[in-house]
């Protein structure tokens, strides 16, 4: 089936969502230096299916995402009372992952194969399953842009996007790859 971008155009514009523009997957690259972080830095690091090293190591990220051709990359804006509250920050992330995972379903209702990629871990089980057991929604679980080793800023830099607006706002990106089938 072909990307009709006429009409998804027709289906974004419908949701709060701020900016985005469509990438070509061959434009992306995989940084170990983020992988780096994940490891040194993230409380959620071995935590998540959605995490690495569950996600596979970067050559296997970037070969997951090599088979998609096209990608969307968008952002939404949520506003908090206070930005440097972690807790308060992250609960704002469930509006966008329903607009990603919305858009990424038409997308595949469309007849295009999709990859989401979205933010932070994933945190739809109280208790995540990882490493005993299988992942218990997979297809709603998204790894994270940075667990694939991309680095967003220079997404958001090489695409004349907005990195950060300022005052009590946060900027949530994702990243739906796809291909015509
Ligand atoms: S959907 Fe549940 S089991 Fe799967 S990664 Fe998320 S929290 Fe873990």
């Amino acid at each position: 089936m072909q990307f009709d971008r006429q009409a998804f155009e027709a289906v974004i514009s419908q949701y709060p969502v701020f900016e985005y523009q469509f990438i070509e997957t061959a434009e992306l690259s995989f940084q170990p230096r983020v992988r780096i972080i994940c490891e040194r830095e993230c409380e959620r690091y071995g935590k998540t299916w959605a995490c690495p090293p569950a996600v596979g190591s970067l050559k296997e990220c970037e070969s997951a995402c090599r088979v998609y051709t096209r990608g969307l990359f968008f952002s939404t804006v949520a506003e908090v009372l206070d930005v440097l509250n972690m807790e308060e920050g992250l609960a704002t992330r469930r509006e966008h992952e329903r607009i990603t995972q919305d858009l990424g379903d038409y997308l595949a209702a469309q007849g295009l194969e999709v990859f989401i990629l979205s933010t932070e871990s994933c945190d739809i089980c109280r208790k995540c399953t990882y490493p005993d057991g299988p992942c218990r929604h997979p297809d709603q679980m998204h790894p994270c842009l940075e667990s694939h080793g991309i680095v967003v800023s220079d997404l958001v830099e090489n695409h004349q996007m907005t990195y950060q607006l300022g005052g009590n706002t946060l900027l949530w990106f994702s990243l739906i790859l796809f291909r015509e089938v």
